[in-house]
């Protein structure tokens, strides 16, 4: 087992003008044994740097160690990894058994009865110790995706790799075998680097997410960290389903901030934390929003109901503000047998303790809302800071 550290690593595709910057100068340290998720949407660099770690991709600048080790110069075989994929990669006309034992056939002297008996262990560890005289065509998508991780487990490695190894699965299946892989993770206590595009995964299964938009690192923090203490709107928004609702609007002298559609009154810890700022957008996320028949205090706000999609015990509730001038639609999440019908008139509330503000300009979280408890916040209190550059607009 070990522990991963990378090192101002940057990836670059390409020359010059032309050059894409797919990892830029991302700096991460990751314990032995622990679980990271490596999230963001599509095309964000997180293949690429998990390709950096396996020694797939020779990274452009920076260096990469695996335990103490300085593996720039190493190939995959020599950094002692193991790699699940989308595509499981499986070889056709093997039985799930030799698949299982070709790994450690060609990189280990043990002996065939040795080796059956660790091939035996991973597939019952997996599920899978009825099948292994089958061939991967004989199987259905989960099972092989078990053999895939029962040949990843059974090489004992210092390391395991896994890109979006879920994806190819329908959707109960995908819930199962996260359950599965969180399970596996806790008991083998390998490092584990987990890609997904997908934040349900990345809320559920890891120790800790590296949150990354366009190569750049935009936090690093437990789930709930990064749920509850986004230092972004990009990570705000990113983290938690449906999205967090943004109100764009701009500081009037009275402590107001006038969006369209709202004027909201900032309580007193939040005209401290906006400071001298003039552009300050709101984040409320849908479950935090209250709709109510009368306004409760000046941050109440008359809306329209738009579409009400019913889940069982809650529904999604799609409002528009009554007085604003662009079509803008948010969503609020109600107790599914609160009586909501398209096209009524209610006032949305949005309670101060549960309101996130953000810099309109750079993105940057400038006040978070009130906690009850520390709950999943990490030993230190604060999660990693992103570098100060990391910034959108
Ligand atoms: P993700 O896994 O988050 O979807 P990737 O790491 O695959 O993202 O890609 C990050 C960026 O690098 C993308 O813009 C992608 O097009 C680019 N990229 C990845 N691999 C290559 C490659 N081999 N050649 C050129 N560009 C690449
Ligand atoms: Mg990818």
């Amino acid at each position: 087992m070990a522990s991963i550290t990378l090192d101002n690593v940057t990836k670059r595709f390409g020359e010059g003008g032309d050059a894409v910057v797919a990892v830029d100068d991302v700096s991460l340290e990751i314990e032995d044994g622990e679980f990271v998720i490596f999230v963001g949407p599509s095309g964000s660099g997180k293949s690429t740097l998990m390709r950096m770690v396996a020694g797939l991709e020779t990274q452009s600048d920076g260096d990469v160690y695996i335990g103490d080790a300085l593996v720039n110069q190493l190939g995959p075989r020599a950094r002692d990894i193991a790699m699940v994929f989308q595509n499981y990669a499986l070889y056709p006309n093997m039985t799930v058994e030799e698949n299982m034992s070709f790994g450690l056939k060609m990189s280990t002297d043990l002996s065939a009865d040795e080796i059956e008996r660790q091939v035996t262990e991973a597939a019952e560890m997996m599920g899978i110790g009825n099948l292994l005289d089958n061939k991967p065509g004989e199987l259905s998508g989960g099972q092989q995706q078990r053999v895939a991780l029962g040949r990843a487990i059974v090489r004992d490695p210092n390391v395991f790799l896994m890109d979006e190894p879920l994806s190819n699965l329908d959707a109960k299946l995908r819930t199962t075998m996260r359950t599965e892989i969180n399970r596996l993770q806790n008991d083998l206590d390998v490092t584990t680097l987990y890609v997904t595009h997908d934040q349900t995964e990345a809320m559920t299964m890891g120790d800790r997410l590296v949150v990354l938009n366009y190569g750049e690192l935009q936090q690093v923090g437990t789930p709930l960290e990064c749920f509850y203490r986004p230092q972004n709107r990009f990570v705000a928004g990113f983290i938690g389903s449906p999205s967090m609702n943004f109100f764009e609007g701009d500081v009037a002298d009275a402590g107001t901030l006038v969006c369209d559609g709202l004027a909201y009154e900032l309580s007193e810890r939040m005209r401290s934390n906006v400071g001298d700022r003039a552009e300050v957008t709101i984040g409320a996320r849908p479950e935090d929003i209250e709709l109510h028949d009368d306004p409760v205090d000046t941050n109440g706000f008359e809306v329209v109901v738009d579409v009400v999609e019913p889940m069982g015990s809650i529904s999604y509730v799609y409002i528009q503000p009554v007085d604003q001038s662009h079509e803008q639609t948010f969503v609020v999440e109600v107790d599914g047998q609160q009586p909501i019908t398209e096209g009524q008139r209610l006032y949305a509330h949005f309670p101060s303790e549960d309101v996130h503000l953000f810099d309109t300009k750079s993105g940057e979280a400038i006040h978070q809302r009130k906690l009850d408890s520390d709950v999943g916040m990490s030993a230190g209190g604060q999660s990693q800071n992103a570098s100060a550059s990391s910034s959108q607009s």
